[in-house]
């Protein structure tokens, strides 16, 4: 990646958030909150034309909001897609981008390491659904472009949940389009300003927009950007039906905190390496989770770095003093807010392997992820280290 963050393309999304708000009436510097299930109609002939798609108009708010639209449009220009569909969370974005597309006897390729709750919907509910769900190490590319054919879609994570591995978007996406292969990527750490899957010809990108997009820690939402054609069977095959969709206050939140988006992820980008920097020098710490030290081609993607990773503790510090004596860095499971954070693996491998992608696919209990919020990173650094001695045995 470039040393310095694009800063056009902070530029261009601060432009995007900014931008007036279309199709309002009085102008609203700020979006107003359509607050209302339904669209009225003034005919007969107006709700006809409407049903039978000669014209355009919601009607009714499972299905089109016009202040859920507005940030539709907004993350489909910030991704380079032509459109968006948001989801009420970012698993009701991944199940239904996966459901538009598979049939019983279908298979499906994936990562190790993927979002957990991904991993358990693969595991959970697709093999229920008899579709087959390989899980191939995405680090190999040769690997990864072997295993293409036959499969209906690759599901890919850059990096992946928990231990940052990369994949190699450019080289898969090119070999899964030779194959006839739909490829989905989960871009929330990078967001649309740091890498843009869509750019190196992969079909459908997905974000948790309760990360850093609503970057507030304030609501859950999701969305799933890509062409016309794909969104659109997305909408024709599963979105009305599942019934995921986002409430317009929710959308509201994350309008308004996409607005700070390019200066929150220009602190995250630099004030994460700062500490992974520290960290990887750190003796307490025996090795660094974050894109930012791999030589993998997968890094080539990213303008720039978001400030979530994670890193192994040394044999001498025990993992539940380390994380009970932090102050500043609070624990808890998501990421992108304002807080920073601390997850502990081994709090979560007494769970289950079946269920567990941490034992299934063995990250090690020493392994902790962090996410450096908005502190100044030498007091995100001071915490760590006081902890770090307050641990040691
Ligand atoms: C949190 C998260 C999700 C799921 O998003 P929700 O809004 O919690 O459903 C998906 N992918 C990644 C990488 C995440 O961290």
């Amino acid at each position: 990646m470039n040393e310095t963050p694009r800063f056009d393309a902070f530029d261009r999304a601060i432009t995007n958030a900014l931008m007036p708000v279309r199709d309002d009436p009085f102008n609203a510097a700020v979006p107003p909150i359509y607050q209302t299930s339904l669209f009225l109609f003034d005919s007969y002939s107006e709700l006809e034309d409407v049903f039978a798609g000669r014209s355009t108009k919601p009607i009714y708010s499972r299905g089109d909001n016009p202040t859920v639209k507005l940030l539709e449009r907004r993350i489909a220009e910030m991704e380079g897609a032509e459109e968006a569909r948001a989801f009420s969370s970012g698993m009701g974005a991944i199940a239904a981008a996966v459901f538009a597309f598979v049939k019983p006897g279908d298979r499906i390729l994936t990562v190790p390491h993927v979002y957990s709750d991904a991993f358990r919907f693969f595991e959970k509910v697709l093999k229920r659904f008899g579709v087959v769900v390989d899980y191939v190490d995405g680090t190999d590319t040769e690997k990864m472009i072997a295993a293409l054919p036959g499969a209906t879609l690759a599901y890919l994570e850059n990096p992946t949940s928990m231990v940052f591995e990369l994949q190699d978007l450019t080289a898969i996406a090119e070999a899964a389009r030779r194959q006839g292969v739909l490829t989905i990527v989960d871009n929330s750490w990078a967001t649309p300003l740091f890498q843009n899957p869509l750019h190196v010809g992969i079909d459908l990108v997905i974000h948790a927009a309760s990360k850093y997009l609503g970057g507030q820690s304030d609501t859950v939402a999701g969305l799933v950007a890509g062409s016309h054609a794909l969104i659109g069977r997305i909408n024709s095959e599963i979105y009305p039906y599942t019934g995921a969709k986002l409430a317009p206050f929710e959308v509201w939140l994350v309008l308004r905190n996409l607005e700070t988006l390019p200066l929150r992820m220009r602190h995250h980008h630099e004030a994460g390496l700062e500490v992974a920097s520290w960290l990887k020098s750190a003796n307490a710490v025996e090795t660094v989770m974050h894109p930012a030290f791999s030589a993998h081609p997968g890094k080539k993607t990213f303008s720039g770095f978001g400030g979530l990773f994670s890193f192994e503790v040394a044999d001498h510090i025990d993992v539940a003093s380390f994380v009970d004596a932090l102050r500043l860095v609070r624990i808890g499971v998501s990421w992108g807010g304002p807080e920073s954070l601390v997850v502990p693996a081994k709090a979560a491998l007494s769970i289950s392997p079946e269920t567990n992608v941490f034992a299934r696919f063995g990250v090690s209990d020493r392994t902790i992820r962090l996410n450096v919020g908005l502190h100044d990173p030498k007091s995100v650094i001071a915490d760590l280290e006081q902890a770090f001695s307050a641990a040691a045995k």
